[in-house]
């Protein structure tokens, strides 16, 4: 046949084949079909939606709803390409919130497999049923479905060998199904959600949870418990959310959520925009956790990119990535200071097992130096919470936080004449005897006064330490001027700052007395605060190199802590200004316990 003859033929493809093409776009893999079933079932209005995969979805995927229904003369309706309940015009197609609106799934699903629709319409009337094979459509039938609609797809690709070559293994398309499943149930909270594969449940979500109950079933505790929630409004434009404490940094970018007008999305320029966010906070094999949604006016963004693989183009580029990460970063910030008290609440959290990386980070040069010959056995000081106790006093209750007897004297560890230390309390007050007075040490802010005395003795003269790989930092505009200011200052205390260009300094040495993660953090601050003297500097490298609360401390740390504390002049307050110490005479606890004279 020559080229000629063959062009002889234009014709408009027979609706078989051009759903199969169409088909090749939209059904990618058996996780495609069942998000575009369970978004049918959301645009009908569902609250509920029981889904089921077996064989990894090319056995069986099925949906049932309880949405609005389709009556038997929808339903052929239903299975026509470009039919569809949801536009009617090109303005429509401008201000969409329905998830469907090209009209092709249905068709497109039932051209690559064996489909079945079962519907009641919530109005009133006839239940039917309508089955397609490879395309081949029967006629509607009476049958019973109790509300709703339930489509069920079998044998998908059975008749496209090409595609069925392409799919993974079973266990990994089912793994598939479920993350779609689970991206619409984090968006549609209104709306319980189950999935079954091979007759296992996998998924249960109840009706009207919380985004972070969502989460909680989806992720690990020790994640779940230190999320820091994200909200930032901007002109039209609006974030909200929660990120991953830096602590919690992974090595797999597979808890990044992003959902822009409550459609999931994979989008490099917000993924960036995150990184940004974290930069200096994370290592760089790092990956937070988020779960963020953006809204944009429809204009701004388009949807429509992309019949399938959740693409999106903004209009407003450079407006996005700040609005996402000063949203971020203002979230850190202040996860900073929160950070403290929630460890404090949540056992494990810092302790915990589960982040190794952030665990020897901790363990970097910020810590207290040990003398080791303090060192006591560890069975004599536990968790955190829990009182230090001499061997013969331990015989009360083991959930008591306080010795059931404490000596006059004698007891705890000695600090001095008539001075002991007696344990840690909540992992963050150092409970003191001093005479007949008890006596409670802030250990973060004690630790503050300490370092901070002795940067500004500059008996420890800052060295720089040189980094095999610098820091690299992008400043927002108002950062820029404020670097100006500070650089003297920054590399006075220890810091190699080099300006790349407008926009980007690299560091290439940092203080000897901050890790990597903590200098970047340092800079920032400095940066956020407005620049700042030396001695604001010093005071925030102390605060950064000070134990939090919420870490238990040893009981040769806690003393060492103490003894150094006692020496520094002003012991009184932190350097903020914060008190360190507070007591209790004899005289406060007659008055509490009514015992006055
Ligand atoms: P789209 O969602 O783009 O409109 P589909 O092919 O997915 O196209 O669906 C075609 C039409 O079938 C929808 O517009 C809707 O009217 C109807 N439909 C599909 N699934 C359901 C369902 N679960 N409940 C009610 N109506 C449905
Ligand atoms: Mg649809």
């Amino acid at each position: 046949m020559s080229q000629a003859e063959k062009r002889a033929g234009i014709m408009v493809l027979p609706s078989e084949l051009q759903n199969q093409i169409a088909a090749g776009e939209v059904v990618e893999r058996p996780a495609s079909v069942l998000k575009e079933l369970a978004e049918n079932s959301l645009d009908a209005g569902a609250d509920r939606v029981d889904a089921a995969i077996e064989s990894g979805g090319q056995g069986l995927i099925s949906v049932q709803d309880n949405g609005m229904g389709l009556s038997p003369e929808e339903l052929p309706q239903a299975l026509t390409r470009h039919a569809t309940s949801k536009i009617r015009s090109v303005q429509d197609l401008m201000g969409l919130n329905s998830f469907g609106f090209r009209g092709e799934a249905l068709p497109s699903i039932a051209s690559v497999s064996r489909l079945r629709i079962t519907s009641t319409p919530a109005r009133g009337g006839e239940g039917s049923s309508l089955e397609v094979e490879f395309g081949a459509v029967s006629e509607p039938r009476p049958a019973a479905v109790r509300e709703g609609t339930l489509v069920e797809v079998r044998d998908l690709f059975l008749n496209t060998p090409a595609r069925l070559k392409f799919l993974k293994k079973q266990s990994t398309e089912a793994k598939k199904c479920q993350d779609v499943l689970q991206r619409l149930a984090l968006v549609n909270r209104h709306c319980s959600f189950r999935l079954r594969s091979n007759r296992r449940e996998v998924l249960d979500f109840e009706r009207n949870q919380t985004l972070l109950q969502r989460l909680e079933t989806l992720w690990p505790k020790q994640i779940t418990a230190s999320l820091l929630s994200v909200h930032r409004e901007e002109k039209s434009a609006s974030i909200h959310g929660y990120v991953g404490h830096p602590d919690t940094g992974q090595g797999r970018a597979d808890r990044i959520l992003f959902f822009v007008n409550k459609r999931p999305v994979q989008d490099k320029l917000l993924l960036s925009a995150l990184k940004q966010a974290y930069s200096g906070r994370l290592l760089s094999r790092e990956y937070p956790q988020a779960v963020l949604f953006l809204e944009l006016p429809p204009s701004e963004v388009d949807v429509n990119v992309h019949p399938a693989k959740s693409e999106v183009r903004f209009r407003e580029e450079k407006a996005v990535y700040s609005l996402l990460v000063n949203a971020v970063q203002n979230t850190l910030a202040q996860g900073d200071a929160q950070g403290a008290e929630l460890k404090d609440r949540i056992p494990g959290t810092r302790h915990g097992d589960g982040n190794g990386d952030a665990e020897r980070r901790k363990a970097g040069p910020g810590r207290l130096k040990l003398n080791e010959e303090n060192k006591e056995p560890d069975t004599v000081f536990r968790e955190s919470g829990e009182m230090y106790r001499q061997p013969d006093t331990s015989q009360g209750p083991p959930d008591t936080a306080i010795s059931p007897r404490i000596p006059d004297s004698d007891s705890g560890a000695s600090l001095g004449p008539d001075l002991a230390y007696l344990g840690q309390f909540r992992a963050t007050y150092l409970i003191l005897r001093s005479g007949d007075k008890l006596l409670f040490v802030d250990q973060h802010a004690a630790h503050e006064r300490v370092l901070y005395t002795r940067y500004l003795k500059g008996a420890e003269a800052q060295q720089t330490q040189r980094l095999a790989l610098p820091l690299r930092l992008r400043l927002h505009p108002s950062e820029r001027t404020v670097l100006d200011g500070a650089v003297r200052n920054l590399r006075e205390i220890g810091f190699a700052i080099h300006r790349e260009d407008e926009e980007n300094i690299s560091v290439q040495g940092i203080p000897q007395y901050l890790d990597r993660s903590a200098a970047g953090e340092f800079l920032r601050d400095v940066l956020r605060q407005g620049g700042g003297g030396l001695e604001d500097m010093w005071c925030l490298m102390a605060c950064r190199n000070s134990v939090k609360a919420g870490e238990t401390l040893a009981l040769s740390e806690a003393v060492e802590l103490l003894r150094s504390w006692l020496e520094c002049p002003e012991r009184q307050h932190c350097p903020h200004g914060r008190p360190v110490s507070a007591q209790l005479g004899p005289k406060d606890l007659e008055r509490m316990f009514k015992r006055g004279k």
